[in-house]
Parts: structure tokens; C-alpha cells; sequence
């Protein structure tokens, strides 16, 4: 949905407007103004993500699912507003279409890799309100696009969550963070199994075998984080602060799931603790699902987080929480522009694990940042990713994390903890529910510390070696002395331990 991606759109085709008598010339002795929406958005790291040409408002998904042979059959129906002519547009999906309608008329149509391909009987104008129904069956485990395969199946169910692609393997759309909208998500499953999805449960109806889960995401919601999770759950429901709380964690899930359990007990205090640091939560419910499944790492689906039982191999660990909740503020309210943008998720939901860790007497964020320089030596790769726009495939690089939140906790020093803390608190107001960049990001950072922070940002998120260690970097002025003197903070196994398992989500 994005407001603002809109009203950068409406600047563009301002300058198209202005743009036009120079064309018309031309226009008029060749053929007409295109009417295609792109096969893209224009991300510069993945041509094919999203769709250019409209923009959806809300998904309505209705699938079903069978574990034993993975087959999952559904109808989606997208309610969108063309913002150009079209003759024709598209959609990143990539399962089986057996009917597309557009606006109630039986639409034609080609599948290609990735992409289902809409002709209207009828084109639309912009501005045109469009209902696009599209119904599908497929295996999801069996579909490779984009050289991966993000479908997880469990022992007993399936988890249909994936970064910075999932969508496509189960719901028809426009597959960027950059096309928020709302969803209602119904999935039918056996009565004997659970379904889990994102915000509000609105009602679990039986019928004959099966029993549909109805999930509503009332706020705008980027479709990497829309998910379903299918299997035998125990699922616990609670109130906090005046917000539905559920929690579901594997009925099988032994001595990890109970680890898990006793931590997610804990979403609503570390909400309130993220509040005080970021702003008010800006959804309508939380939790958090823990599958019994190794699929190697968690996401930070809205409201309702995704966990591998893995983060608890070693006992509990509140850190993982900490970090994906953290993401419901950067991340999924404030999301990124365009993937490159990803240090503003990662390395954020880093630094508020170190803010935890402070917080809690477990070693301060000042202990993190040294110890963290003391791991990587001047010559280690994790220097040469410049993590303001590490590059394609490269967004889930350990640096992104790492090296992200050490640039936030050079920030803090730099700029003083009153600004800084102005400055979280800020950026997650002013791009709430929407999208935003790294170079906005450093132009709040200098309207609000009144400060010239050029060379900072260009040596910790544009370079591709390790910042000197000078004060105009954000080191503190008896930085050699105070590093050679720190002590392992008490969180930090926990901490690398989680490090390791989110930073896979880049192997796979
Ligand atoms: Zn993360």
C-alpha cells in the first residue's frame, strides 16, 4: 500500500507529464505510450521482484493444505488501483494457475519463470480500481525460481515463511516490500492439525474433515512477511497491554520447545522494553511460533515471529526474541525502499540485543561493539562488505549484522545518547508503516545531531575496510585502553550462537 511509495510515483510520472511534449513527436508517428506494467518494481538488486503498474490495497488468500503429499490448492483475490494505463500486468507467482478475473471477466494469460502474466478483456485506466482473482494448485516443494526452493516442509505440517522470498510459493502478487497492503489469510487444514498466521485470529470454523484458521493483518504488511504455519502446536492465548498474544509452540517439541516456550512467555515484556526504546508497538497483536522443525533460522513475520527450535539447542535464549520483535519496528513497520537497504533491518534488530544485553546486566553495548572489533581482524572478509549496499545475495552477510550494529553504537557515541535516542525513536514515527532508505536514514541522523555525518556513514556502511579507530568514527577517546581491558560479556555466546543461525538464511 505505501503512501509513500505512491507519492513518489506521482512525482515521476509528474516529470513523465512534463516529459511528454518533447515525446509526442515521436509518439504520434509510432505506435502509443506503453501499456505494460514492468515484469519489476525496479529493485537494482532483483529485476523481477514485484510489478510495476499498479498497486495492491488488500489480499484476500484462500488455500488449503495437505502435509503428506504437500499439495496445496487456492484462490487469491487482490484488490489493487492501476497508477498507469494497462493492457497488461503481472504477478510474481510461480505455482500452476488454472483461472484468472479481472474485475469479474475471465482474464487471458501465460505463466513464465516467476511470473503470471495478466491480459484484461477490458484494459484499465489509471487510476482504475482492479479486483484480480487468480485460482491455482500446485506441489510448492517441487518449484525452483530464482535458483532457490524457500517451501519448508516439517514432520508433521509445513512453514511457508521466507526472506526476501516466500509469497510467491503460496499467494499470486506484487512480491516487494515496497506494495504494503492488508491481509485476510484463510488456510484449511485436517481438524487434527493447527494453522498459524499473522495478526488477529478472527475465527477457526470446522467442517467435515478439515477446519479452516482465519488470520487478519489489519496493518499494511510487506508480503515477504506474510506467512501460514501448519502443524501440531500448542498454542497459547493471552492479553498484554491491551493486545491479543498468541504463542504457539510444536506439541513435539521437547526439551528445545519447552525452552522456547518459556521464552516466548516473555514477547510481551520485551515488547514493552522495545516500546521504551523505539516507540509505541505498531501493530495489533503479537506472539511467536516455534515449529519443530531445523530449517536454520527465524524471521520476524508481523506480529507473530517464526523460530527453528535450533536458537534453543543450548538452553534458553531470550536474544532471538529480542531480535526479531525488535524488527517489528525496523523491518516490518518502517521497511526497506529497495533490498539494498537492508542494514536498516538487521543491523538495528542487532543493536536492540545489545540494548537487552545492557539493560540486563549481561554486558553493555559499549562491551559488544569491542569485543565484536576484537573477533574480526583488520584483514578478515567481514571488513569488505560495505553494508550500506552489500549486494545482491549478500543481504544476510554476517557483517549486516555485526558490523551494523557496531555503526549504531558508534553512532550513539558520536552524537550523544540524547540525540541517538531521538534519533531511534524518530525514524521509526516518521516512516511508520511505510518504506525508507539508508541515505534517509543519515539525513535524519544530521537534522537531528546538527552534525556533518558524511565521512562517519561513508566509513562504516560504504567502505570496504575496517573504520579507523578515531573519535570522528565513533570510538571513544580511550578506546585502545578501555578494548584491551573488556571481558566477555555474559550474552555473548548466546548472542553468537543466534548470529550464526539468522546469518544462514544467506546459504541457503
Ligand atoms: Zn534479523
Amino acid at each position: 500500500m505505501g503512501s509513500r511509495a505512491r507519492v513518489r510515483r506521482t512525482a515521476l510520472m509528474g516529470v513523465a507529464a512534463l516529459l511528454l511534449p518533447l515525446g509526442a513527436a515521436q509518439a504520434a508517428t509510432s505506435e502509443q505510450v506503453d501499456t505494460t506494467g514492468t515484469r519489476g518494481i525496479g529493485d537494482p538488486y532483483y529485476a523481477d521482484y514485484g510489478n510495476g503498474g499498479y498497486d495492491v490495497d488488500h489480499y484476500d488468500i484462500r488455500v488449503s493444505y495437505v502435509p503428506r503429499t504437500d499439495r496445496l490448492a487456492g484462490t487469491t483475490r487482490i484488490r489493487a488501483h492501476a497508477i498507469q494505463d494497462l493492457t497488461r500486468f503481472n504477478l510474481d507467482f510461480v505455482l500452476p494457475v488454472s483461472s484468472v478475473r479481472v474485475n469479474g471477466q475471465r482474464a487471458t494469460y501465460t505463466q513464465g519463470r516467476h511470473e503470471l502474466v495478466v491480459t484484461p478483456r477490458r484494459a484499465l485506466r489509471d487510476g482504475d480500481a482492479m479486483k484480480v482473482e487468480v485460482t491455482y494448485r500446485g506441489v510448492p516443494s517441487t518449484i525452483r525460481s530464482d535458483g532457490i526452493k524457500p517451501w519448508i516442509r516439517t514432520d508433521d505440517g509445513v512453514a511457508a515463511v521466507g526472506e526476501p522470498e516466500i509469497a510467491a510459493w503460496w499467494f499470486p502478487g506484487n512480491d516487494h516490500p515496497r506494495d504494503k497492503a492488508t491481509y485476510d489469510v484463510r488456510v484449511e487444514v485436517a481438524r487434527s492439525l493447527e494453522a498459524l498466521g499473522n495478526g488477529v485470529l478472527v475465527s477457526k470454523a470446522a467442517h467435515g474433515r478439515t477446519r479452516t484458521w482465519h488470520w487478519r493483518e489489519a496493518t499494511p504488511m510487506a508480503s515477504y512477511l506474510a506467512f501460514f504455519v501448519v502443524g501440531q502446536f500448542d498454542i497459547t492465548r493471552s492479553r498484554a497491554d491491551g493486545l491479543p498474544v498468541i504463542t504457539a509452540v510444536a506439541s513435539d517439541g521437547g526439551k528445545e520447545g519447552r525452552f522456547a516456550a518459556a521464552d516466548l512467555k516473555k514477547t510481551p515484556k520485551v515488547i514493552r522494553f522495545e516500546s521504551r526504546h523505539f516507540g509505541d508497538y505498531p501493530f495489533d497483536a503479537m506472539g511467536g511460533v516455534a515449529p519443530a522443525a531445523d530449517f536454520g533460522f527465524a524471521l520476524e513475520n508481523q506480529t507473530r515471529p517464526v523460530y527453528t527450535r535450533g536458537f534453543w539447542r543450548f538452553g534458553p535464549n531470550i536474544y532471538v526474541i529480542v531480535h526479531e520483535l525488535a524488527h517489528q519496528w525496523y523491518g516490518d513497520s518502517v521497511s526497506v525502499d529497495n533490498w539494498r537497504d537492508i542494514w536498516l533491518n538487521e543491523g538495528f534488530a542487532t543493536f536492540a540485543e545489545w540494548l537487552w544485553s545492557e539493560k540486563h546486566r549481561d554486558g553493555s553495548a559499549a562491551d559488544h561493539f569491542d569485543m565484536t572489533w576484537q573477533s574480526y581482524p583488520r584483514r578478515s572478509d567481514f571488513w569488505k562488505v560495505t553494508i550500506g549496499d552489500p549486494g545482491a545475495h549478500n543481504e544476510f552477510n554476517g557483517a549486516v549484522y555485526d558490523r551494523g550494529a557496531m555503526t549504531l553504537q558508534a553512532l550513539r557515541t558520536r552524537i550523544g545518547n540524547p540525540a541517538f535516542s531521538t534519533l531511534l525513536k524518530d525514524w521509526a514515527a516518521q516512516h511508520r508503516y511505510a518504506n525508507a532508505s539508508v541515505p534517509e536514514f543519515i539525513a535524519l541522523a544530521e537534522e537531528i545531531s546538527g552534525q556533518d555525518l558524511t565521512s562517519f556513514f561513508d566509513a562504516w556502511l560504504y567502505t570496504a575496510h575496517r573504520p579507523a579507530a578515531t573519535e570522528a568514527n565513533g570510538f571513544p577517546a580511550d578506546f585502545g585502553a578501555r578494548s584491551a581491558r573488556v571481558t566477555r560479556p555474559d550474552s555473548w555466546s548466546q548472542i553468537r550462537h543466534t548470529r550464526a543461525l539468522l546469518a544462514r538464511l544467506e546459504a541457503r
